[in-house]
């Protein structure tokens, strides 16, 4: 299936994220780093509520799940033994034209013959392998066996810590262990903004079971892990799941499927569910001569698990969800004036701020004592921001581009100046709607954490 390309909404949502604070060039006063971004103030509090959705869906909401968090830095025998230091490569050419390093399998095609995306070259290398892990040296010593790895997937060191999670979390098969974290590869050709880094975050499942149990359990967390992006915001139709074709497929997986989304540069990757059968863990009992295998009470039988492994990254989801929620529309205001509205229409779940809140007037010493007031008792709960400069339409405005979904205007209605009935309520005003309601401050907690929870 091919989707049409929309560069033009892809630079308008660049420029989004670099204007609000979303996302930065990494080092951007020194030339920047290629392929390693920052997250800015609201970058930061979206990736969050992420991670923290998935982690409160895939862990605590869960009896067979228990959550770990692995060490970044790896030892050269774990991944020699997962086989990535052998084979986690992709295959690389040359333009010998503009000398641009590209990888074979991405490659134009005109008229069958490849070329270079950069410079329309076709004059190109054979490809070779290029092994994508990043390595370093640990402590002083130039010596080959200080090497050690950055992780290039969150995985292994779940597999390898696999015993002593059972042994200490007490779980019977089938269940998972659940991880969050960086991971790096030193990709030949970064690029779509920050789909594909050099350095990026993991939402990894590995989920552990009987042989018998694992094609049944694939398609299961096909669906939990479809039901979690419509959760947060990314509709159903424009979720796509590949049948990753026998010929594609690692040679231990018995099945895997992708979960691919509708970006405007195509469609692309999300996350993998892939049934890994007993592959890791066989490998590392066979390399480190430690046991890994699992007693079942039940039969007395021992055996190595296997398990399903649903991968999901962060920074692509992060992505989605902003494409998803970019939209522009034209508004008129009550003197019939037209004008643009960019408004970014997260779920709120997922939303950076949740609610702004508003003195109507910031030079009335009252609304804004009212207003601080709302602000002290929403902070616990959520993210909310306090905006007291410019006409309040503008204030709306601003916070449309954030995407905050809830406003919270203190007018002198709050006061209740002109109708004590309505002393103490606010005025509510939804962003995608724009519709307003008076709500009294008492049922905003109620009301706001409905929402977003
Ligand atoms: P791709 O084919 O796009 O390189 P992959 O199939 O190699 O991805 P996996 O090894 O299955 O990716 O990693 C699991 C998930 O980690 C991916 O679905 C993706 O969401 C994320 N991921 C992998 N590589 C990157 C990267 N370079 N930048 C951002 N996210 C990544």
């Amino acid at each position: 299936m091919t989707i049409k390309n929309d560069p033009q909404r892809m630079e308008k949502i660049v420029s989004l994220c670099k204007r609000r604070g979303f996302i930065f060039q990494a080092s951007e006063i020194y030339g920047g780093l290629n392929g390693v971004w920052d997250y800015g103030p609201l970058g930061v509090e979206l990736k969050r509520n992420l991670k923290d959705y998935w982690w409160r869906v895939m862990v605590r909401e869960r009896d067979d799940v228990v959550g770990m968090d692995g060490a970044i830095l790896t030892h050269r025998a774990v991944l020699k033994a997962s086989g990535h230091e052998d084979t986690f490569s992709d295959p690389m050419v040359d333009c010998r034209t503009c000398k641009t390093r590209l990888r074979a399998d991405q490659l134009p095609e005109k008229n069958g013959v490849k070329q270079c995306p950069s410079c329309g070259g076709k004059d190109l290398t054979e490809a070779r392998p290029f092994n994508l892990m990043f390595s370093t040296q640990i402590g002083a010593s130039a010596d080959p066996d200080a090497i050690a790895y950055l992780r290039p997937e969150t995985a292994q060191s779940i597999f390898v810590q696999f015993k002593n999670v059972l042994d200490t979390a007490r779980k019977k098969l089938p269940f998972g262990i659940a991880q969050i974290g960086k991971a790096f590869r030193n990709e030949i050709n970064p690029r779509n903004y920050i789909f594909r880094s050099r350095e990026f975050e993991q939402m990894e499942l590995e989920y552990f079971c009987r042989p018998e149990e694992g094609m049944k359990l694939l398609d299961y967390w096909l669906e939990q892990r479809l039901k979690f992006y419509e959760n947060i915001g990314l509709p159903r139709e424009k979720l796509h799941v590949l049948t990753v074709p026998d010929s594609d497929r690692a040679f231990y997986s018995k099945g895997t499927y992708d979960i691919e989304y509708e970006f405007p540069f195509g469609l692309q990757e999300l996350e993998g569910v892939a049934y890994r059968t007993d592959y890791d863990l066989t490998q590392h009992q066979t390399a480190s001569g430690k046991p890994l295998d699992y007693f079942d009470e039940e039969t007395k039988a021992r055996f190595i698990p296997h398990v399903i492994e649903p991968s999901a990254g962060v920074d692509r989801t992060v992505l989605a969800l902003i494409c998803e929620a970019y939209d522009e529309e034209t508004v008129t205001d009550d003197k019939g004036k037209s004008e643009t509205r960019i408004v970014l229409r997260f779920h709120p779940r997922v939303a950076p701020i949740k609610a702004g809140v508003f003195p109507l007037l910031k030079n009335q010493a009252a609304l804004v004592e009212k207003a601080r007031e709302v602000q002290a008792l929403l902070r616990p709960l959520m993210n909310v921001f306090y905006d007291e400069t410019g006409a309040i339409g503008r204030r709306y405005r601003r916070q449309d581009e954030a995407g905050t979904p809830f406003g919270i205007t203190i007018d002198f209605e709050t006061l209740g100046e002109r109708d004590p009935a309505l002393r103490n309520t606010v005025t509510l005003r939804h962003r995608d709607s724009m519709e307003q309601e008076r709500v009294k401050i008492e049922e905003l907690c109620g009301r706001l954490m409905s929402a977003i929870s």
